[in-house]
């Protein structure tokens, strides 16, 4: 699966690969994972790629060409058909059972990160697939949610996590879920400060253990998330 990062600042990436999830599967090849900087593609003397918005008003807009010239590189060194994407506030809100898609699918993504105001409407028009947003708030740039969408694709990655972890018994899973909230979890000590962990989790009976974690992560997601029991297929 190859993943290509279009960014003004590739470092946040480079330092990103070496850890976690993403340094696992790029340590492992599940992953290629390059950035391209529009400003090496930028063509004039300062190697501009922003300017002002055409109607007037306060910031900056990423400009087409070097944006166009970044992805047709990215297009070059994937060698191969390649989804892409624009990290935008603007963006259909990212879920859990479109990043299994895109992990099951082995998409290869080209990621586009946008700063200031955002990119150029036409870079959009002839660029992008589809636009993802991280959620109903505005960051400064699209490297944070870019890296957010890798780390979660990577989790559904065959061999991505180590043998104790699976991504089929995270929150919003169907398959151990039904799409709600993980259970509560608990490690040694067995007291702390005086409280103690559930009995039920001690007994050693794993029928009744299954049974608590169940009615425990029904409770949570009423609780908290009653729209994801509402949103239940059946
Ligand atoms: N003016 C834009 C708007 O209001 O829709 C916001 C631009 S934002 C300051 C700069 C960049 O950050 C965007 O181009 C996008 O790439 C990224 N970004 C900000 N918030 C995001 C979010 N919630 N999800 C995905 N990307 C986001």
């Amino acid at each position: 699966m190859k993943l290509a990062l279009i960014t003004l600042f590739p470092d946040v990436i480079e330092n990103f690969k070496a850890y976690g999830v993403t340094g696992r599967a790029v340590a492992e090849n599940k992953i290629d994972l390059q950035s391209f900087n529009p400003r090496d593609y930028a063509t004039d003397k300062h190697r501009t790629v922003d300017d002002r918005p055409y109607g007037g008003g306060p910031g900056m807009v990423m400009r087409c060409e070097p944006l166009i010239a970044a992805v047709q590189a990215a297009r070059d060194w994937m060698k191969d058909e390649a989804l892409v994407v624009y990290l935008s506030p603007q963006g259909k809100r990212l879920v859990q059972a479109r990043t299994e898609e895109l992990a099951v699918e082995e998409q290869n993504l080209i990621l586009i990160a946008g700063r200031y105001e955002g990119i150029d409407q036409r870079a959009i028009d002839n660029l992008v697939d589809e636009e993802i947003s991280i959620g109903d708030y505005v960051l400064s740039g699209g490297e944070l949610p870019a890296l957010v969408l890798i780390d979660a694709i990577l989790r559904h990655v065959p061999g991505v996590l180590g043998h104790a972890e699976s991504a089929g018994q995270d929150s919003f899973s169907e398959e151990a879920l039904e799409g709600g909230l993980d259970w509560p979890h608990y490690t040694r000590p067995e007291v702390f400060e005086g409280q103690t962990v559930p009995k039920v989790l001690l007994s050693g009976d794993h029928k009744l253990i299954e049974k608590w974690r169940s009615q425990q992560a029904t409770a949570k997601t009423r609780k908290m998330r009653p729209d994801l029991i509402l949103n239940r297929k059946n």
